[in-house]
């Protein structure tokens, strides 16, 4: 499985489903795995940063992807303040 093999709307939709934590819709990285492997199937570690880090770059996800614990949140529901949006 490569990162392509991801299509960009199945990963975001595992962000959607993941749980929201402190209150400004962001989400841990280990749910948006889980909700992701729930979705295509097992997803090497690896491979799932490497996919939000793309995601990321082109600004469609928000969040770090440096294998910390995410705060990955779609672009659009970006609350400001504290977050680490394009920046990993
Ligand atoms: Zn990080
Ligand atoms: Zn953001």
């Amino acid at each position: 499985m490569q990162c392509k093999d991801i299509p960009d709307g199945v990963f975001l939709d595992a962000v959607r489903r993941s749980p929201a934590v402190g209150g400004v819709g962001w989400r841990m990285s280990w749910d948006v795995h889980a909700a992701l492997e729930f979705l295509v199937g097992p997803v090497p570690v690896n491979l799932f940063y490497a996919k939000a880090r793309k995601l990321i770059a082109r600004g469609l996800l928000g969040g770090c992807a440096c294998g910390c614990r995410g705060d990955f949140h779609i672009t659009a529901d970006c609350t400001g303040g504290q977050c680490c949006c394009g920046i990993n």
